[in-house]
């Protein structure tokens, strides 16, 4: 495609994506598919090339994180598509004005249109000590795994589908894992309670010590002190959560709110050339259209190649598409895949088909009007498929 240059843009300034995750390589990719022939500039804090972040959680003793095994595209593949993939180097600063971009090795790019995937950043509260780590890198993974196999106990703060991931890697190589939760259920943010209860009795029998309704008042690398007094002793890892960094966005005057840079339904911000995907986007909700953010790997993809278009689309003059998509999800626990579709926690009204003791189940979840909104299956991939068309069909020319 030729694209034109949209008003105030500089045509001799490329496409400059912040951010080597999943949202911004799938949006680099796409616009290369979608014949741009201008730059494009990928620039990415991490060190090495962009790489799969949900492998990272997935059976953390035993898994390969080698570069290679865990890149999200082949080296060969940025040069073959001439896309400048920029890795160890932040974006320090935005300038709307001068369609500008300052990196902190001292340079600075320009771009016609700037696209912020900048992702999230573990949630880091007061109390807890800045030696525990997170997992959110590579780097952290590779270094939690170490000290896990010296200390073959595991003790993690949280209990969200990245803790339980890391549990169950822990039980199932015959290690001591205690998972500690301030709330009620597990994967409360995500789940029915009817799942909460599912996977509390599969880690259980797995051997994993879980403690909900409890708050870690300290800890530190080796130690976590509950507010009840209780001590544990291990690897201590803290996964209570991601917040997306805004300071960037909210410095150069691109509209945030509290969870995440608010884009339309194309992806674009209120300033013009400027556009956000994946974790750090906050874009209308299908059902709602209240601004939400979601934390999950196909919607940053498919955010990636949505942001591409509507760039493409602006460049080129033509009306943007609109994205629609109903949101999707896994998690795989002791080798049981389990899959989210829709909004699985949008409503009490729960139905249970199977046998979630033999994790074999599909968990439905209903509107006040009957329609399904939500589901969780658990062992049942395509029934995780079916639902989402279901639901894509129920919300008519919205998806
Ligand atoms: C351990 C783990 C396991 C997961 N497992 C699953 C799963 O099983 N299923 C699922 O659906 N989802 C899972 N997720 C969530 C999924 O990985 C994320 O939704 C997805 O990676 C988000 O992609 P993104 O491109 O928006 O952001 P990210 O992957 O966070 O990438 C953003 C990148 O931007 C960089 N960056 C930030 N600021 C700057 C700056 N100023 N300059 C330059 N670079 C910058 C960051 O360093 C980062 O590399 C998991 C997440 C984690 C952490």
């Amino acid at each position: 495609m030729t694209a034109q240059t949209a008003p105030g843009a500089d045509s001799a300034a490329g496409i400059v994506i912040i951010g080597a995750g999943t949202a911004g390589v799938t949006a680099a990719a796409t616009l290369r598919a979608g014949g741009y022939g201008g730059t494009v500039t990928l620039i990415g804090a991490e060190p090495g090339l962009p790489y799969r972040r949900t492998a990272l959680s997935k059976d953390l003793l035993a898994a390969d994180l080698s570069e290679a095994r865990i890149a999200l595209q082949k080296p060969e593949f940025w040069d073959a598509k001439s896309i400048d993939v920029r890795d160890s180097v932040r974006v320090t600063a935005i300038d709307p004005d001068a369609r500008t971009v300052a990196l902190d090795d001292g340079s600075a790019l320009r771009y016609a249109a700037l696209v912020l995937a900048t992702g999230g950043q573990p949630v880091r509260p007061g109390w807890l000590d800045d030696a525990v780590p997170s997992l959110r890198t590579r780097d952290d993974a590779l270094a939690i795994r170490d000290d896990l196999r010296r200390s073959e106990r595991l003790i993690v703060i949280g209990g969200g589908l990245i803790g339980l991931e890391l549990a169950a890697s822990a039980a199932s190589h015959g290690m001591s894992a205690s998972v500690v939760e301030v709330s009620d259920r597990l994967v409360g943010r995500v789940m029915p309670a009817v799942v909460s209860d599912y996977l509390a009795a599969l880690h259980a029998d797995n051997g994993v010590w879980l403690r909900t309704s409890s708050a870690a008042d300290s800890a530190g690398p080796r130690r976590v002190q509950l507010a009840d007094g209780t001590h544990l002793v291990g690897t201590v890892v803290a996964a209570i959560g991601a917040r997306p960094d805004l300071a960037l966005a909210e410095a150069a005057g691109v509209p945030v709110c509290p969870d995440g840079i608010v884009v339309n339904s194309a992806l674009a911000t209120d300033v013009p050339g400027i556009y956000a995907a994946g974790d750090v986007a906050a874009l209308p909700d299908l059902r709602t259209g209240a601004p939400a953010r979601g934390e999950h790997w196909f919607g940053a993809t498919d955010q990636g190649k949505a942001v591409a278009k509507s760039v493409l689309a602006d460049l080129a003059g033509t009306p943007a598409p609109t994205f629609a998509e109903v949101p999707r999800a896994w998690t795989m626990q002791y080798g049981v895949n389990i899959q989210m579709v829709g909004w699985p926690t949008a409503s009490d009204d729960i139905r249970v088909d199977g046998s979630l003791a033999d994790s074999d189940a599909l968990v439905t979840t209903f509107d006040e009007g009957g329609a399904l909104i939500g589901a969780v299956a658990v062992g049942r991939a395509a029934a995780a498929r079916e639902c989402r068309s279901e639901i894509a069909a129920g919300l008519g020319s919205k998806v």
